[in-house]
């Protein structure tokens, strides 16, 4: 079976743990290929993962973006323990679900104009840098990725991007500012000026369907890779929680870092139960 070490704790499975090491003695002193330096094994073995890839796809949740102050879902605090989702179906059928989103959307809306990239987003970029094959797939929805410098087309976003609004029928894009300004004044909704349609964030809702186009690219960018990184995810939201299993399927190595465990831990090749930013930036040489 392939799975973490007997005791159940994080870590390489035996064999996987053994190659890393092998990796990571490459052009190094005897005493490093002993373990005897290096105060941080699993940062090390992290780092050999990273340095024998050629194809890295970093799949991020909004455990890499708490760092930056954007609460997450699932954590103590976090904004599932407030909000209870609006799903799409309520928000097409019912003006005061869309009014209760756009309620929510600007009283959050501080929270992410304020945020800015962590030591985290900064590792994630550094990796984009490494190679053509290089992705990263977000199911966040905060930007963040391409404001610490991941070119655009590197980042396959799964659940859309609140950062502006489109009509629901014929796509128009709209920006916020006007939007908030209408609503704020006297809570009129946004419609769409080319066909009438509902106008909502550029999310992804629990019950709307997934992006086609992001779904064909995230599922090509993780076939084509040798290496999948899982930054901060629950790994409960699927399909998107998906990607992880298939990439290991298809002979990835896979990684795990989030700082509680998650469903799939048995099968990484390594699982850090650590806090993303120190581990990831020290495991690239980011700050
Ligand atoms: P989640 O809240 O379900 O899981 C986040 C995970 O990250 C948790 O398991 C938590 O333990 C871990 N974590 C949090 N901070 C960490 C840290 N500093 N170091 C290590 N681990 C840490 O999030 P999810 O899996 O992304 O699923 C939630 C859904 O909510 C996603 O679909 C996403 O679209 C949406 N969402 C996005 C944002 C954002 O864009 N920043 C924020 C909240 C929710
Ligand atoms: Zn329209």
């Amino acid at each position: 079976m392939v799975g973490p070490d007997a005791s159940g704790c994080k870590g390489f499975a035996a064999p996987a743990r053994a190659a890393a090491r092998g990796l990571a003695a490459a052009g190094q002193s005897p005493d490093h290929r002993r373990g005897m330096i290096g105060p941080d094994p699993e940062i090390e073995d992290l780092g050999a993962l990273i340095e024998a890839s050629a194809r890295v796809v970093v799949f991020t949740g909004a455990g890499i973006s708490t760092e930056s102050g954007i609460p997450d879902f699932r954590s103590p605090g976090g904004i599932w323990t407030r909000y209870k989702p609006i799903d799409f179906r309520d928000f097409i059928a019912s003006e005061e679900a869309r009014r209760e989103s756009w309620r929510r959307k600007f009283a959050t809306e501080p929270t992410l104009d304020a945020a800015e990239p962590n030591r985290g987003h900064r590792a994630v970029a550094t990796l984009m840098s490494r190679g053509p094959g290089a992705a990263v797939v977000t199911q966040n929805i905060d930007g963040l990725h391409q404001a610490a410098g991941v070119p655009d087309d590197r980042v396959i976003e799964l659940h859309g991007n609140t950062t502006y609004a489109v009509c629901l029928d014929c796509r128009a894009r709209y920006e916020l500012a006007p939007i908030r300004e209408a609503f704020l004044a006297d809570g009129t909704l946004p419609v769409c000026a080319a066909c009438a349609g509902i106008v909502k964030t550029a999310t992804i809702s629990f019950g709307q369907a997934m992006p086609e186009a992001e779904m064909a690219r995230a599922r090509a960018a993780t076939l084509d890779c040798d290496l999948f990184l899982t930054v901060g995810s629950s790994l409960v939201v699927y399909p998107a929680a998906g990607f992880p299993v298939l990439a290991k399927e298809n002979g990835a190595r896979l990684v795990i870092l989030n700082r509680e465990p998650t469903g799939i831990d048995a099968i990484a090749d390594l699982v850090l139960h650590r806090e993303i930013g120190d581990t990831l930036g020290a495991a690239v040489g980011v700050n």
